[in-house]
């Protein structure tokens, strides 16, 4: 029996099960891809006849068990239900593996963006970021905070959009505490976090999924760096340098060495971005407001002139 904790506030109990249960149930297709702590197969679930996608974690990862990664997903995923938020279906766990069996979705953003290297059009793209900030709103209203927004964790069936891999997601409690600053993969990570910030919110998902979006335009990520100063100035050059003067309450913004001047120089990814439209356009700056206090929330981005139908 495993016992898992979430907050210290509540328990979840998940019975020993019989490996075969799971191989009996399941029939295994083909891989999807390979998660932070195990591989993700598409399967038949011959009960349901339905296709699901089964994540297989393994048990003995970690000296103390099953990988925190996988217990934090099911403590979260078993509290809530939303449309555009994937739903964990079942859990079995043997003295080997956890299975975590979740509704299964035809691909993820990546691979999408990767097969459809045409433009998407700005439909697409409205539809499919209101329904991931619908997600987000929902989540942040329950002081969940995601942690790890990329493509590759945003799945679409169909026009359908959903948020998955909640191996890094946590609640927040108030006073906000300080976190680990080791979450959110470098590209769509926010300034506060690069420069080691610890105390965060709900803005560190606003930010990466700003950069999602902008993926959506350029099919490339729009911040690619490859350490954390190379991160800083690849936002810089999109965004220009934040001036201390601008963030008298921000402590991490007045490290003369880190920021130096740098124009808004990347005149073409700007040019690209604008071709989303002035609205469209402007809720990304605001979505990359370098104040996380100032960072427009999920619920204040739904209601944005981007996503008001003409
Ligand atoms: P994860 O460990 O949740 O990040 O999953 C790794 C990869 O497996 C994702 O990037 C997806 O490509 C794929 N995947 C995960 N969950 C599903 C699902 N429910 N339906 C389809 N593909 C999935």
């Amino acid at each position: 029996m495993i016992e898992l904790h979430r907050n210290d506030r509540k328990k979840v109990f998940l019975p020993l099960s019989n490996e075969s249960l799971v191989n009996n149930r399941y029939r295994k297709d083909t891989k999807l891809g390979e998660g932070t702590y195990g591989e993700v197969c598409k399967a038949v679930d011959i009960l349901s006849n339905t296709f699901v996608a089964l994540k297989k974690v393994k048990a003995d990862q970690e000296e103390e068990g099953v990988p925190s990664t996988a217990l934090r997903e099911i403590a979260i995923l078993r509290d809530i239900s939303h449309p555009n938020i994937v739903k964990l279906l079942d859990v079995y766990n043997s003295e080997k593996h956890l299975y975590l069996i979740f509704e299964y979705c035809n691909t993820d953003l990546h691979k999408f963006l990767k097969n459809n290297p045409q433009d998407l059009s700005i439909n697409f793209i409205r539809h499919a970021s209101y329904q991931m900030l619908d997600a987000l709103a929902f989540m942040h209203s329950h002081r969940i905070l995601h942690r790890d927004i990329k493509p590759s964790n945003v799945l679409l069936s169909g026009d359908v959009v959903k948020l998955a891999d909640f191996g890094l997601a946590r609640s927040i409690g108030i006073p906000i505490k300080r976190y680990t600053v080791e979450v959110v993969t470098m590209w769509y990570r926010p300034p506060e976090l690069i420069q080691k910030y610890n105390i965060y919110g709900s803005g560190i998902d606003i930010w990466g999924m700003g950069a999602v979006i902008a993926e959506m335009i350029l099919h490339e990520p729009i911040f690619r760096g490859d350490s954390d100063i190379d991160q800083l100035h690849k936002i810089f050059d999109i965004l220009g340098t934040p001036k201390p003067i601008d963030y008298p309450d921000l402590d991490y913004f007045t490290d003369k060495k880190v920021f130096d001047y740098f124009p808004k120089n990347n005149v073409e990814f700007r040019t690209k971005l604008k071709s989303i439209g002035e609205d469209g356009y402007s809720l990304l700056m605001k979505m990359f407001e370098y104040n996380p206090g100032k960072r427009i929330s999920a619920r204040e981005a739904m209601k944005d002139p981007f996503f008001i139908k003409n």
